[in-house]
């Protein structure tokens, strides 16, 4: 397990790429481009060994074929993804409940169905890290595209009950403008503008803000804060109307989420 590391390769406006090492091994997790991974296998001397899918939109699977063409993987290294959606080249359909084993580096991860993104996107926990796509953004959530906010509130709600250690690799750095919304849904959480200061010193030397850790997101997330008296309040502004002290996880996130969506 030492011998892990787990790198961001950029790609597109605002993509990450998680590449995962193991001496001259690597799985690569939503490449929506191949260029970048190729070059990064070959700078660094990596053997790609997997190819591991959160969901089928374009900018996560887009590089797959391209990937197995150019490095004559094709049929030699196993495509994960999900069941339930098209993903190019899969050779392993996952549902929650599997638990895989990935060759080349040595690591088992559990799947969780997450849909609400998309229908059948799924998440990859395993060893302390989830790799969870575009459901749970590092401050934000993935939009509803294919999904319900009573989905949606389902597939957080699996996230938010993770080891609050659990690292959170994320597929897009959207950390500040996440930042500004959660500011605006809870002015007064300090932990926010403890995390607003440490990100933007991140975005200023162009680091990564991500991974993020569940424990950070349960404090700041207002995408998983459906239970705080502030975010509530906010979801009641939204509504007009009051929805009483105990309302439904789905009503306060439903109502964040459209907020989010032309803010
Ligand atoms: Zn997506
Ligand atoms: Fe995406």
């Amino acid at each position: 397990m030492a011998a892990i590391s787990v790198h961001p390769i950029s790609a597109f406006q605002d993509n990450y790429l998680w590449i995962i090492q193991n001496g001259s091994h690597a799985a690569i997790v939503d490449p929506g481009d191949a260029t970048p991974v190729i070059e990064y296998l070959g700078t660094n001397d990596l053997q790609l060994s997997a190819i591991i899918c959160t969901h089928h939109h374009a900018d996560h699977v887009g590089g797959v074929e391209h990937l197995l063409d150019v490095l004559n993987l094709r049929g030699k290294i196993p495509v994960f993804g999900p069941a339930s959606e098209r993903i190019p080249a899969r050779t392993k359909a996952l549902s929650e409940g599997d638990r895989i084993a990935v060759p080349g580096i040595g690591l088992t991860f559990d799947i969780l169905d997450v849909p609400g993104h998309t229908a059948g996107h799924i998440a990859y926990f395993g060893h302390g890290m989830l790799f969870c796509g575009d459901t749970l953004f590092a401050c934000g959530c993935g939009r509803l595209f294919e999904g319900t906010a009573a989905q949606m509130t389902a597939s957080l709600t699996k996230l938010k009950h993770l080891p609050p250690e659990t690292k959170v690799y994320c597929a897009h750095e959207y950390t500040m403008a996440n930042i500004k919304f959660a500011e605006a849904v809870e002015p007064d959480n300090g932990d926010l503008k403890l995390r607003k200061a440490f990100c933007a010193a991140k975005r200023h030397r162009n680091l990564p803000t991500v991974p993020s850790t569940i424990h950070l997101e349960l404090a700041t997330n207002p995408f998983l804060r459906w239970d705080q008296p502030a975010v509530q309040a906010a979801a009641s502004l939204r509504l007009k109307r009051d929805i009483g002290s105990n309302p439904a996880p789905a009503l306060v996130f439903g109502a964040i989420r459209e907020w989010k969506n032309t803010f």
